[in-house]
């Protein structure tokens, strides 16, 4: 059975896509339950209704395409990824899962192929962290890696996540969002590599074997504001100054591993009360930790707790960690990378296994289901950019590997 992915279409649907945006083209901004999320949302179900797929969504937005299969009743195959996009991105991470997923199942329809099991795409609600702080919401409240307190305790702008997604239209229980465990037989995530490597080495396809463990803390520094002109130098308890040595003891706690794979980045930094002629009273930083190896990244978080102790009593301010979260990785099912290597080879595209180190649904997903990711090449490893960009036929390859490996998956 081969199936064919209709690229000229896929593309004007990205594109279409695209224009729901909070930004001005090329940049795109979709926001979780704002304004273009909704419209990209209507716009997508408009799209699932035409290839005759049973769509479903829950309190919290999640939405559910099912093509069903032969027997039903069986756990059915998914695909799928999110659609919302932070400030100033691109237009296709995530799309390329959502969209490529809908072209996959419709490659397939029209290849004649009738599945055994249901294949159902999955639009997950907010893997971006923007509006809530916390990434991958759908899908952590649907593998139960999130409770549904969530609904109380998470906020935007004074406004709980409940008062915000019954604004949108997503009402009922968090309670009832969690999936069972067994729900599915596998989740396939096509996604673009958000990184150099695949282009670099001319590769179609990346077969991701494991996506790291993420972390992320917030460090509150609290020292001694004053004028800059009257507090001399000895009396100084500079809130900044501790903060940026934190920020080189978090870089020094990720070398320290001695391993690629340990990455530690203090990406947010806000000193208060931010002016040119005023000792730094606080200063906050927002710190992300990643390791495909779980105990390393904890010695790598201790370390910097041990780096904060230490610069707390030598400059004589006070640090608070407030840890974010902090996830396992996940390993990827060797029967789902089985199914996309054999697709790859049927149709002689170049494939090789990878690592995500960026974080993606799948990371929750494969708390409750065997779970699978392919990468295409994004150009120059570029991503959450407006000059995001993957080619026609990279996303075509993409489609068509996702196909075969659904179409094994399901039949
Ligand atoms: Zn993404």
């Amino acid at each position: 059975m081969s199936s064919t992915s209709d690229s000229h279409r896929l593309d004007a649907e990205l594109a279409a896509l695209a224009s729901f945006s909070e930004s001005p083209p090329p940049a795109v901004t979709r926001i979780v339950f704002g304004d273009m999320d909704r419209r990209a949302r209507a716009y997508l179900k408009t799209l699932f209704g035409d290839a005759s797929l049973v769509v479903r969504e829950d309190a919290v937005g999640n939405t559910f395409a099912r093509w069903p299969g032969r027997n039903p009743e069986l756990p059915a195959v998914a695909t799928g990824s999110h659609c919302d996009a932070i400030p100033n991105a691109g237009r296709y991470d995530g799309t390329v899962g959502v969209l490529g997923g809908l072209e996959a199942i419709r490659a397939l329809q029209r290849a004649g192929f009738e599945p055994r099991r249901s294949i159902e795409l999955v639009l997950f609600t907010s893997e971006e962290p923007t509006r809530f702080g916390i990434g991958c919401l759908g899908s952590r409240l649907l593998s139960g890696a999130l409770e549904p307190s969530a609904g109380e305790t998470l906020s935007s702008d004074g406004q709980s996540l409940n008062q915000v997604r019954r604004a949108a239209g997503f009402n009922g229980a968090l309670e009832h969002v969690a999936l069972s465990p067994g729900a599915y037989s596998a989740f396939v995530e096509l996604h673009i590599e958000q990184g150099p490597l695949l282009e670099r080495e001319r590769i179609d396809i990346g077969v991701v074997t494991a996506i790291a463990a993420p972390a992320s803390l917030r460090i509150i520094v609290e020292g001694q504001g004053g004028h800059a002109g009257a507090v001399l130098m000895p009396d100084r308890h500079d809130a900044f100054l501790a903060a940026a040595e934190i920020a080189l003891a978090v870089e020094a706690s990720a070398r320290s591993t001695g391993v690629v794979d340990t990455v530690a980045t203090t990406g947010v930094c806000e000193v208060f009360p931010g002016a040119i002629n005023s000792v730094p009273s606080r200063t906050r930083l927002d710190v992300d930790v990643r390791d495909i190896d779980l105990l390393r990244r904890d010695a790598v978080l201790a370390a910097i707790e041990r780096a904060c102790g230490e610069v707390k009593a030598r400059r004589g301010v006070a640090v608070r960690l407030e840890p974010i979260n902090a996830d396992p990785p996940a390993q990827c099912a060797p029967a789902i990378r089985e199914a996309i290597t054999t697709a790859c080879e049927s149709r002689g595209l170049r494939h090789r296994p990878m690592i995500s180190r960026a974080y993606h649904d799948s990371l929750f997903m494969a708390r409750i289901a065997p779970t699978g990711m392919i990468f295409i090449p994004c150009r120059d490893g570029v991503s959450h950019r407006p000059d995001e960009y993957a080619s026609p036929e990279a996303i075509a390859h993409g489609t068509e590997v996702l196909a075969d490996t659904l179409a094994a998956l399901a039949k």
